[in-house]
């Protein structure tokens, strides 16, 4: 249109760039997978990454072959978290995701930094742009469910993220303290303008069990989990304690030993989530 504006919020026309299936990318060629799950949150630092880990883990357990895709470029902490300390790979084209000792297919920008400490001072299109590589450049080899661990907040970069990756569904990952509903709220909105659904909600840090009393203390504020999830219409709720033993073995390296029971209804939402059919490579 001669007159374009690209401000679609103005226009009464119904061109194809309304379509938000038209921003969504394509797999590599020879690359295939089933479900994508995002895995989102308000801010940095309230356990997506943990989160993203012991899905994968509970999805391994069960006989899934799972990858997870680390699009948090500027803070990944997947790898530590497995104990991958390989790089990635690549040929011409394409780059080979790295493989865990368990068989998990893994890609993240600490995959391919020579050392781990390594910043990325990078300005929000590029970060944007290797997160959408890692979807579009990597051969991931015939994978039943993608977690991707995906850039904190809902600024640029993140949404280009959700746009140009067709997605099975959402879970959110929240604190007490972190004006959850507002968080919440953006979430379901974001995820409706895009057509997926929020699968589940996970209040991480949500209690504290006192190891000496068995007593189970709210440290960081009432749980308004359930109340928020029937609010809006998630039909699934994890509450995940502070425990330093998973915070250690995430230090370590060992988070495929840790207890994901907490995940178990999110999961199941997961389990059943739509396959995002032909957009494989293949
Ligand atoms: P994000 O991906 O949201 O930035 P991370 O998953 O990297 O957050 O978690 C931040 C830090 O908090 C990590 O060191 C992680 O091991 C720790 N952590 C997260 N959740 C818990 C928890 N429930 N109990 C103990 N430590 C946790």
């Amino acid at each position: 249109m001669a007159d374009c504006t690209h401000d679609c919020s103005t226009c009464s026309s119904n061109c194809s760039s309304r379509d938000k299936a038209s921003f969504v990318k394509p797999l590599h060629e020879g690359a295939s997978v089933k479900k994508t799950i995002a895995v989102a949150s308000g801010k940095g630092g309230v356990g997506k990454s943990l989160v993203t880990s012991l899905l994968a883990v509970r999805a391994m357990a069960r006989g899934y072959r799972t990858a997870i895709l680390d699009a948090d470029i500027t803070g990944p902490s997947i790898p530590k978290a497995f104990g991958a300390k390989l790089r990635a790979t690549g040929d011409e084209g394409v780059i080979y995701p790295v493989r865990t000792m368990s068989g998990l297919q893994l890609m993240s920008m600490n995959s391919l930094l020579e050392h781990d400490d390594d910043p990325v001072v990078w300005r929000g299109t590029l970060i944007a742009g290797a997160a959408v590589q890692f979807w579009t450049d990597v051969l991931w080899e015939d994978v039943d469910i993608m977690f991707i661990d995906m850039p904190p907040g809902t600024g640029d970069v993140p949404l280009s993220v959700f746009q140009s990756i067709p997605l099975s569904g959402i879970i959110v990952v929240t604190t007490p303290q972190d004006l959850v509903e507002t968080i919440v709220k953006k979430a379901v909105n974001m995820a409706k303008l895009m057509n997926v659904p929020v699968l589940g909600l996970v209040e991480n840090m949500s209690y504290f069990t006192c190891p000496d009393c068995g007593k189970r203390h709210e440290i960081f504020g009432k749980s308004k989990a359930q109340e928020l999830a029937a609010a809006y219409g998630i039909p699934a709720v994890a509450r995940m304690p502070i425990d330093p033993g998973l915070a250690r073995l995430v230090d370590e390296g060992h988070i495929m030993q840790a207890d994901t029971d907490a995940l178990a209804e999110v999961f199941l939402s997961v389990e059943k989530a739509r396959e995002i059919g032909d957009f494989s490579g293949e």
